[in-house]
């Protein structure tokens, strides 16, 4: 069977997606589960978009090995030089590089010829090949550019030294025979194919990323590119275990497999749900949470005598257990290790220790604890970068009027009390915390949820709020809801604070200044 790879661009074009913004811990946690995932590339960002990108790239190549980490690039000097130096320690290094082909792209957004497009495109993968043994060459906009300029640029670009050729939909307007053809004829029509791969990349504009990737794979692609989740830009990407999971379920149509471990699925579509806010929609093919769920009598009767006449993915395929109960109250210490360790996570003995704490005071307030509730108290100690925390707080009030007092830790080290009014719990809570900030952020969406199970459930909270006309993610989990607000509404600050690096002095000063 054909071994299709798999290049997963959750940390790129998935960190595209309006209002997400990971941290470096948070890609690095991201970039290990992808490894567990079992995907052949790991597209790590695009290091000369800014510090804090090149940055996670360059931890991301330095600490994650098992999957080659891939930096993306503009067709210029700078960026390839960027990519170099985000990732040159890499287990496995590949560059990204792209240009634009359509006419559109070309006259509007390069205001280049196409000869001068394809000098470019030339020069500059025979730059990047004094760094790099493996580029990649991506035609931007390849949908809508013309099929004999496309062979022309792929032919040259193989020449000067390009050993994958990426045609991506980049806009979402391709039909699936239509996409599969152009791989078609690329193969048949550019002399030189035969020394390159030819990669799939497609957006979720008209909803046919999956259906066009499939496409191209029934026409020969070599690799496809994707996100879990299938987050991105705009609609998004073609969802990596859609894909994955089509071709098992359907290996007799397409003959053809990946490297992916399909019970991992679960448990990253979860973490990278929970690290990017972005919420998995109940009916999501594969990882909804009524992916196989079966509600109809006539349904739920057919799968009691046998499974197979309504369900044809099994959710343990994919990574879902019906036994989720863990540890409880009597839980020691190596039995607490040994679950983080099976969930993937190994810690220092000191951050054991902290973890363990935090997991014994959570048994007081909760009889049974499950991997949500472990993942909770790993999340805030290890992934978040705390300027701003939540010391203490206190509310009260009736449905009308209520008031909040919090004492929050600055970036100084300083703690700050104080206390607002506000329509409701939440409200009084977000305006003492503006208080204390001193930094007004505009609440943009609020999504509240349970982890797990039961009354004693864990809720996690999701906002967006807007700073300086950008959004931010923020989320916080506890078994106190309000908690769980303040904390969410906290991490957005954190993220605002760390993005731009600033004191908190200067952060207000450029709030009062835009
Ligand atoms: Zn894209």
């Amino acid at each position: 069977m054909r071994v299709i790879k798999i290049l997963d661009t959750t940390l790129r074009d998935g960190e595209q997606s309006a209002g997400v913004n990971l941290n470096t811990n948070e890609k690095r946690e991201i970039a290990k589960q992808l490894v567990r995932l079992g995907v052949d590339a790991i597209e790590a960002g695009f290091p000369i978009a800014s510090p804090g990108d090149f940055q996670a790239v360059k931890t991301i190549a330095e600490e994650v090995k098992g999957a080659t980490i891939v930096g993306f690039a503009r067709a210029t000097k700078g960026d390839i030089d960027a990519v170099y130096e985000a990732i040159k320690h890499a287990e496995q290094a590949r560059i990204h590089l792209f240009i634009a082909t359509s006419p559109i792209h070309m006259k509007y957004k390069l205001r280049k010829s196409p000869e001068e497009v394809v000098e470019i495109a030339v020069e500059m993968v025979k730059y990047a090949k004094k760094y790099f043994q493996e580029i990649q060459f991506s035609a931007e906009d390849a949908g809508r550019s013309d099929l004999e300029f496309l062979a022309r640029i792929t032919k040259e670009v193989i020449d000067a030294g390009a050993k994958i050729i990426n045609i991506p939909d980049t806009v979402g307007y391709m039909m699936p025979r239509e996409y599969g053809y152009m791989f078609k004829y690329l193969k048949e029509k550019v002399p030189n194919s035969h020394k390159a791969l030819f990669s799939a990349h497609c957006h979720d504009d008209l909803g046919l990323a999956v259906a066009n990737t499939l496409a191209a794979i029934e026409n020969g692609v070599d690799q496809v590119e994707g996100t879990i989740n299938g987050i991105g830009e705009r609609a998004g990407n073609a969802a990596l275990e859609e894909v994955a999971v089509a071709l098992y379920t359907r290996k007799d149509y397409y003959q053809a497999t990946t490297n992916m471990n399909l019970e991992q699925i679960a448990r990253s579509s979860k973490l990278i749900s929970k690290l990017t806010g972005m919420i998995v929609p109940g009916n999501k093919a594969i990882v909804g949470a009524n992916a196989f769920a079966h509600e109809s009598g006539i349904h739920q009767d057919g799968v009691l005598k046998e499974r197979t006449t309504y369900e044809i993915i099994r959710p343990e395929l994919v990574g879902y257990s019906s036994n989720k109960l863990v540890l409880g109250k009597h839980s020691g210490r190596h039995a607490f290790k040994e679950r983080l360790m099976a969930l993937g996570y190994a810690l220092s003995d000191e951050q054991i220790n902290i973890a363990f704490q935090k997991f014994k005071e959570l048994t007081m307030k909760k009889k049974e604890i499950f991997d949500d509730d472990l993942l909770m108290i790993i999340d805030e100690q290890q992934f978040k970068q705390n300027a701003f925390e939540l010391e203490y707080f206190h509310i009260s009030g009736d449905n009308s009027i209520s008031t909040a007092m919090l004492r929050i830790k600055l970036p100084n080290g300083e703690s700050k009390e104080e206390a607002a009014h506000g329509e409701g719990l939440v409200d009084s809570v977000y305006n003492t915390i503006d208080r204390i900030s001193g930094i007004h952020l505009k609440l943009k969406d609020y999504q509240i949820k349970s982890e797990g199970y039961g009354r004693d459930a864990v809720g996690s909270v999701h906002v967006k709020v807007e700073y300086n006309g950008e959004l931010y993610n923020g989320r916080g989990m506890s078994t106190n809801v309000i908690e769980a607000s303040a904390k969410a509404y906290i991490d957005a600050l954190n993220r605002i604070y760390v993005k731009h690096g600033l004191t908190h002095q200067e952060l207000k000063k450029q709030e009062i200044s835009s």
